[in-house]
């Protein structure tokens, strides 16, 4: 239990390390955003250049917004939600990529549920690191179950999809920093997720079958 708390401020410091590098890395990054730019617009040569740079550039600036979320957002305010309200609006957001992917968000919520106190933000973040990633893992279309009950003194959200599921011996290193199995993955989502989701005194936690599917499930307590 020791080595366990240990462990975890550990993270806490090297996340609030990675975040504030994260942060001093955006202002110059911009910066060079913009003269790319412009570089490609005043001249007729190496435009093929110039994209391969911005693309790298982007892809430094998705892993740096992604270490920002292990900061606290600038505005943070911690109040009673109601989870199904984030739930909708992540899926207002998501759903037209979905619609695109041959994709159905399905969500079942129980009634009467239980407001949460959260980071509205944070916890939005989350849901799309995950509902993304079921997104990402059915390539040929299918639907994604977004289930929320209450459990005892916990609110429950599962987000279950029908991709292609993950092996055991792979299971445990969801999470783990810079683990993915995308090509163009950064690994990061799920272990900001869980940080999240930690910090808000819940836990994460995934099962799987492979080829049939994934589930996700969040407990968040009920104050
Ligand atoms: P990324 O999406 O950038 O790879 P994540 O931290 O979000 O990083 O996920 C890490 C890895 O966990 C993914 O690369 C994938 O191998 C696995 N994974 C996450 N969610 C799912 C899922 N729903 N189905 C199958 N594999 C998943
Ligand atoms: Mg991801």
């Amino acid at each position: 239990m020791e080595e366990f708390i240990n462990q975890s401020e550990k993270l806490s410091v090297a996340g609030q390390l990675a975040a504030g590098v994260a942060h001093e890395i955006r202002n110059p990054l911009t910066g060079i955003k913009g003269f790319l730019q412009l570089l490609k617009a005043t001249t007729n040569e190496h435009h093929s250049y110039y994209d391969v740079m911005m693309s790298e550039v982007e892809r430094i600036n998705e892993i740096v917004n992604e270490f920002l979320y292990l900061a606290k957002p600038e505005v943070y305010k911690i109040e009673k939600h109601d989870i199904l309200d984030l739930i909708n609006e992540v899926i207002m957001l998501l759903n037209t990529q979905a619609i695109l992917n041959n994709q159905q968000i399905v969500t079942n919520f129980s009634l009467d549920l239980p407001k949460i106190t959260c980071e509205s933000n944070q916890i939005k973040q989350v849901l799309i690191n995950i509902i993304k990633n079921a997104m990402e893992v059915m390539s040929e279309g299918g639907e994604i179950y977004i289930t929320v009950e209450k459990s005892e003194h916990n609110l429950k959200l599962i987000v279950c999809d029908e991709g292609k599921g993950i092996p055991k011996e792979r299971l445990v290193h969801l999470g783990e920093p810079f683990y993915t199995t995308k090509e163009k993955g950064t690994g990061l989502g799920l272990m900001i997720s869980r940080k999240i989701i930690e910090e808000h005194s819940g836990t994460l936690s995934f099962a799987s079958v492979v080829n049939k599917g994934t589930s996700v499930t969040i407990l968040l307590p009920i104050h």
